[in-house]
């Protein structure tokens, strides 16, 4: 086990400057770029109801070309405004690297967070204020040909809902996800345990950051989520798929999470971005399913005709 680096969310959060949103900010992401079914994705953030700054950030990049599409979320950590900026590069940074040189995407994506991880740090260096800042990320590099990846540091999750079931991807570099794989805790334990704010890696705290890049098999019909700490540490993983489960827009599932955060407390900053793969199965299931209708109420007019 490296050194950890034990950054804090500490009460700072709480005494920075008030942000001037306390209505989700909620983003529906433009038209399609992928030939066959480009997977639906939609986000948000929402300060919560006890932080008095959203330290969240997420974001959207599409390389139309490549038919590649990445997904972000950070949480940023660090008081006063270093948590908000720490996030915000990250997010940045990442979306301007990622398509940018030759690499297969696994490379691309771990250069660009090893360099967001550099960014970060030099933000820090040149600002006395923004010193000890960091962040957390984690990354879905969707592909539409070859093996998508998911790229990870810290505590924000990434989760795959398949055929009604929901399970973690990422493991999280925390403490208590640790202690629950030596077998110290339970994962039940490990919930309301006072250290499960303790994350053991985040970006821009030191030069060497481990990041935790690994292929995904993608099926169709797959919806990806990912959030902060603030969606997967109000809700246990039973409830998040419940909600993701009631077969709504895309957009509105979102929102429900977040309020579902919220009525749970929402004794953090919420952040949730999900990824839904096209099922062309089940499009062409519908396209039958609406042929038939149409064909059943021509002989219905046909019938009342004859009459
Ligand atoms: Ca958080």
């Amino acid at each position: 086990m490296s050194t950890p680096d034990k950054p804090r969310r500490d009460a700072a959060d709480r005494e920075s400057s008030a942000d001037e949103s306390l209505v989700p900010k909620l983003s529906e992401f433009p038209a399609p770029v992928w030939p066959q079914g480009e997977p639906r994705i939609a986000g948000a953030t929402h300060i919560g109801r006890v932080r008095r700054v959203n330290q969240d950030a997420f974001g959207r990049f599409d390389d139309g070309d490549r038919c590649e599409i990445l997904v972000l979320v950070a949480d940023g950590l660090g008081g006063h405004r270093g948590g908000e900026v720490a996030s915000r590069i990250a997010i940045d940074s990442i979306g301007e690297q990622i398509f940018s040189g030759d690499g297969d995407p696994a490379t691309r994506l771990l250069q660009a967070i090893t360099s967001a991880n550099e960014s970060i740090l030099r933000a820090s260096r040149k600002d006395r204020t923004l010193d000890g800042m960091g962040t957390t990320i984690v990354g879905l590099l969707l592909t539409e040909n070859g093996p998508s990846y998911v790229g990870h540091v810290g505590d924000s999750r990434l989760y795959r809902i398949r055929a009604g079931l929901i399970e973690p991807v990422t493991q999280d570099h925390s403490l208590v996800a640790t202690l629950v794989q030596e077998g110290a805790l339970t994962p039940e334990q490990a919930h309301t345990d006072p250290r499960r704010n303790q994350i053991l890696r985040a970006l821009g705290v030191r030069d060497n950051v481990e990041i935790e890049i690994a292929p995904i098999d993608i099926m169709p019909g797959d919806t990806y989520l990912l959030c902060s700490d603030g969606l997967h540490g109000m809700l246990e993983d039973d409830a998040i798929q419940k909600i993701t489960s009631h077969g709504q827009r895309l957009e509105s599932i979102v929102e429900s999470l977040i309020d579902s955060a919220n009525d749970a407390g929402g004794t953090d900053n919420v952040t949730v971005m999900l990824a839904q793969i096209p099922d062309p199965m089940q499009s062409r299931g519908l396209r039958g399913a609406a042929n038939q209708l149409i064909e059943s109420t021509r002989s219905a007019f046909a019938r009342r005709d004859d009459k």
